[in-house]
């Protein structure tokens, strides 16, 4: 049975997103932007920052599938509920739990651009950059971590976890 400890504390989780919405509420005032988040795991990232940001906005998600069950990647992209916002000429900031190896991430941002919108950025909480097989910009990066799979704040482990407020390791039982 695996075990979380906990890693990024909800304490440090809202300050570095009080520090992201500073940085985006100056980018956007007036842009009434469009975000775009990347479900599920993002889901609990968003509502946070959304609060926090305090500026007019508009919110739709869309869910690709690349992890299957487990830990590891299928390797395989598609998308499984697209968005119901025609998104052409927005000001759109898409919004992603982590980036991994930036597989779903360069396959997200490609099927967005080919849609035209005025702009197109990226704000990510979790960066693990030494897994990474193809290169992505994150405009708006939360923490950077290393190559250990965690849970919590929104992301799961095989749909467990998501609950959890703080962003834990997953540790084996002695
Ligand atoms: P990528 O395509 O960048 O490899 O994978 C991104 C997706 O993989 C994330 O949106 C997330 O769903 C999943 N993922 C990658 N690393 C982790 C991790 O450490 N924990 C969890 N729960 N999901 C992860």
């Amino acid at each position: 049975m695996e075990n979380p400890r906990v890693f990024i504390t909800r304490q440090q989780i809202s300050a570095r997103i009080a520090d992201l919405a500073e940085q985006i509420r100056q980018d956007y005032r007036h842009k009434n932007p469009l975000l775009i988040g990347i479900l599920k795991g993002s889901f609990v990232f968003l509502s946070d920052l959304i609060r926090v940001l305090d500026i007019p906005l508009e919110v739709d998600f869309i869910r690709v599938s690349s992890y299957g069950s487990g830990k590891e990647s299928s390797g395989k992209i598609e998308v499984v509920h697209d968005l119901t916002t025609p998104i052409e000429g927005r000001e759109v900031l898409v919004i992603e739990d982590i980036v991994d190896t930036g597989l779903s991430l360069s396959f997200i941002l490609d099927y967005l651009r080919q849609r035209n919108p005025a702009s197109l950025r990226l704000c990510a909480l979790l960066d693990k950059p030494s897994r990474r097989k193809t290169p992505v910009h994150i405009d708006y990066p939360g923490f950077t971590i290393p190559d250990r799979f965690v849970v919590g704040y929104g992301l799961d482990f095989d749909e467990r976890y998501r609950y959890l407020p703080d962003i834990c390791y997953l540790e084996e039982d002695e």
